[in-house]
């Protein structure tokens, strides 16, 4: 069964669930047919992806909202109308390049720490938005399916709330990525072949499991929740805020697609209510190891096609599937998709670590990889201002340093002596 079976199967009892307030309709981003709030899956017409819509006054609102903290301060463009609950998310850094934007020959580029975020990652923004929505649909609980950082932020938020929390992973997770999700007190079930079976089994599986249970489905990914994407457009809310106008690229990972599209419907917005006049080009960058929208991009294809394999050791970008959200925002900002080696990801976050002093996961690591090239092609030019999206915190995946972290701990003592520490400290100069 696909989700569109499914979903004509059960809409329903997802319409029975959606509570008690007024929620916001949805239009499919192709042929534009209206749909009921609270619906999951593509559109049953035409397989497009479905899309929250705001009246012009809440986009008009952008001109107004005053600074303040967490995403709650966007509700009215958010697809919600209850309070979104706040553990410190949002209004993460802009950080200005000390050195690697001068070596590039970049005047203007900036880091966007998502891994500031409570949980260390840019998922909390939905994690955050998933909480307020399973509440006003009175759900029991939450579920979704996943290892990583949005186990990691939906276990968080859902704690906060006063909510359940499922996650399904494949056996086999690394026990570094669960620890936050335990310790948040959520439920951890592995499940066999999880995400083998493609994208839209794994879908079937999470909805079901979630009707059920009474639970709201918070699979982060708009073919599935059309809702939860739109909590990544507070970044370019953030961004524009701190630039005074919108950057000239954004340059961000994507494994499924989200952060790429939310991003680039939040500068669509904040043009529609006059805050800047210009657009962002928006760049994607996977792993060659697991390409699926830069083999789409560079084929000239219309839809993202899954791939038989996702061979990346960057978690968060190891994806066979993405979506053509990614795809159609890389295009019509005249943006690209860049595909870069793992190995030079790793290399990278080390001296983003040496140079920037900043400690970031791998996959953070993988749009700042990706502007030599971007330079050579000229994609971005030496005096724009450049914005990279770095997602989640090194912790996150702290494999590469934890080695060389506890050799340390087990070389001999020096003497409690000014001179021998002197001494050798001069013998390895940095
Ligand atoms: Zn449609």
């Amino acid at each position: 069964m696909t989700v569109r079976d499914f979903l004509r199967a059960h809409q329903s009892s997802y319409h029975a669930l959606k509570g008690r307030t007024k929620l916001k309709t949805l239009h499919c981003s192709q042929c534009k047919t209206e749909f009921p709030a609270g619906t999951f899956g593509r559109c049953t017409k035409c397989e497009g992806i479905l899309k929250p819509e705001y009246p012009d006054a809440a986009v008009g609102s952008l001109a107004t909202i005053a600074p303040g903290h967490g995403l709650d301060r966007y509700r009215s463009l958010l697809p919600t109308n209850t309070a979104v609950p706040y553990l410190g998310e949002g209004n993460t850094p802009l950080i200005p390049s000390r050195r690697i934007g001068r070596e590039l020959g970049l005047e203007h580029l900036f880091f966007k720490h998502e891994g500031c975020n409570p949980s260390g990652a840019f998922k909390d923004r939905a994690g955050a938005l998933a909480a307020a929505l399973a509440l006003e649909h009175g759900a029991k609980g939450v579920i979704t399916g996943s290892s990583g950082n949005a186990a990691a932020a939906l276990a968080a938020y859902a704690a906060a709330a006063g909510l359940e929390c499922l996650i399904l992973l494949e056996p086999g997770a690394p026990p570094a990525k669960l620890r936050q999700v335990v310790l948040a007190g959520a439920r951890v079930l592995s499940v066999d072949g999880l995400f083998s079976r493609g994208p839209e089994a794994a879908a079937d599986l999470i909805l079901q499991v979630a009707e059920k249970l009474r639970y709201y489905p918070a699979f982060a990914w708009a073919p599935v929740n059309p809702c939860l994407v739109e909590a990544m457009k507070t970044i370019s809310y953030e961004v524009t805020t701190a630039l005074s106008g919108a950057p000239d690229a954004v340059v961000c990972p994507a494994g499924g697609g989200d952060l790429v599209t939310g991003q680039w419907r939040g500068y669509l917005e904040l043009r529609r209510a006059g805050v800047v006049t210009k657009l962002p080009k928006m760049i994607a960058v996977q792993s060659l190891s697991a390409p699926p929208l830069v083999e789409a991009y560079r084929r000239g294809l219309p839809r993202v096609l899954t791939l038989p394999y996702a061979n990346s050791k960057i978690s968060g970008i190891n994806v066979a599937f993405s979506g053509e959200h990614a795809l159609g925002a890389a295009r019509e900002s005249g943006g690209a998709v860049a595909g870069v080696e793992d190995e030079d990801v790793f290399a990278m976050q080390r001296r983003m670590g040496r140079e920037e002093g900043l400690w970031v996961e791998p996959v953070s690591a993988a749009p700042v990889t990706a502007l030599q090239e971007l330079r050579n092609q000229g994609r971005v030019g030496k005096s724009e201002k450049v914005v990279c999206i770095l997602s989640g915190a090194g912790f996150k995946d702290s494999n590469l340093s934890l080695a060389e972290a506890e050799s340390i701990g087990r070389r001999p003592a020096f003497p409690f002596d000014a001179e021998a520490i002197s001494q050798e400290a001069a013998a390895k100069p940095f």
